[in-house]
């Protein structure tokens, strides 16, 4: 006489394609959140209304000498050109 045995998965079994399937579920998680999340997106830049930007310099700021100035007239938080010898709210003084 022999005793059914259930034929119960053995926890000890390696599933060979969980890392697999966890990665890519990580992967899908992630590219998710990037497409709904508008935070995740590049942030915008500000409009020269926004930042009340002006082409002339406030006293001695002015762009040339801001930390978010980039050559040869863009600006990290502005959208737009902007001219070395303006000026905005978002004025950072360089190092
Ligand atoms: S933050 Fe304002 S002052 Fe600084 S570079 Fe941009 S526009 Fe010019």
């Amino acid at each position: 006489m022999t005793i059914p045995f259930p034929d119960i998965p053995c926890p000890t079994t390696h599933d060979a394609n969980a890392p697999r399937r966890l990665l890519i579920g990580g992967a899908l998680a992630a590219l998710a959140v990037v497409l709904t999340c508008p935070r995740a997106r590049a942030q915008q830049k500000m409009s020269k209304q926004e930042a009340e930007y002006q082409d002339s310099p406030k006293d001695i700021r002015m762009c040339a000498t801001c930390s978010l100035f980039v050559l040869p007239k863009s600006c990290k938080v502005v959208e737009g050109d902007v001219s070395p010898s303006g000026w905005c709210k978002a004025y950072a003084m360089a190092d």
